[in-house]
């Protein structure tokens, strides 16, 4: 990662004819949990009408609670990748938790004829699960978004990522998502995104923020904007180059995380939001 043995020349990546770097900005709206096909159909028809080519998706969920809904898995895998080709999306974040799921997404994507890429998430409580890290190192087939663990220091998340790097695979997104805090938080995590310059200087990977699971909740501000178009605002000026995002079409009835995710019909006026923030800073 530019830190250790300069195995990478270049900073970023690009895959499926988008480029990940420390200069570019991707956004990926979409839906935390896969919950049904058409929830799925109708959160990728807005993505590709709005002219976005990346978006995320969770099939499988890690949840704090076991009781909770877990996600659909690999039934809904040949779906969503169909579904994705569909509306022209390029690129889907999905999480995976454990090997076989990197087995299952492949056989899917083969099933339905790679209509569309992944990206591997290892979301933030897997974040030091260092043999994961190693299987998604091995492979090169498919990049790695890496999300920071609630409760690690920055350097324990850089070492993480060297995990992934010194297995071969250095096609790595940082994503910070908030961290755990005692200091009373507003948010439902501490947003952690002045980290943002910090990581950009160590290191050569692109870095995401998460503004969903950082603030938790789309509550209104007085300023008429949700909290996460706030959170967003400061990750996009700070420098992230990349927004992975909750929208729903109904998040009252999301089965996931509901209470954080934006509406389609707010998706245009956040994009637009994003694009003007960036020229703007
Ligand atoms: C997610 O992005 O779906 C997710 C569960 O995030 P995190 O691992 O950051 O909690």
């Amino acid at each position: 990662l530019g830190r250790h043995n300069g195995q990478v020349d270049a900073v970023g990546f690009e895959y499926r004819g988008i480029r990940f770097g420390q200069d570019t900005l991707n956004v990926f709206p979409g839906l935390c949990a896969v919950d049904n096909r058409e929830n799925v159909e109708a959160t990728f028809k807005a993505i590709g009408a709005a002219g976005v080519k990346t978006a995320r998706m969770g099939a499988y969920k890690p949840r704090t609670s076991p009781y909770d809904f877990q996600g659909h898995g690999k039934d809904c895998l040949p779906y969503v990748f169909e579904l994705a080709g569909k509306y022209g999306i390029e690129v889907v974040a999905m999480e995976i938790t454990r090997e076989q799921h990197l087995d299952e997404i492949r056989e899917a994507l083969r099933q339905v004829g790679h209509p569309t890429g992944v990206m591997l998430q290892i979301g933030t409580r897997n974040a030091q699960n260092f043999e994961l890290l190693k299987v998604v190192g091995q492979q090169k087939e498919f990049p790695v978004l890496f999300k920071r663990g609630m409760g690690i220091t920055l350097e324990e998340a850089l070492n993480a990522c060297e995990y992934v790097a010194s297995e071969g695979n250095s096609s790595i997104v940082f994503c910070l998502r908030g961290v755990k805090s005692h200091l009373g938080a507003p948010h439902r995590n501490m947003i952690d995104f002045a980290h943002v310059p910090v990581i950009k200087r160590l290191t050569r990977m692109p870095v995401c923020v998460d503004p969903s699971h950082s603030a938790g909740r789309r509550t209104i501000t007085p300023d008429g904007m949700t909290e996460i178009h706030h959170a967003t605002a400061e990750g996009v000026i700070i420098g992230a180059n990349m927004v992975l995002v909750d929208f729903h079409p109904d998040p009252a009835h999301a089965l996931c995380d509901g209470p954080q995710a934006l509406t389609l019909e707010e998706l245009p006026a956040f994009l637009d939001d994003v694009r003007l923030v960036r020229q703007t800073y």
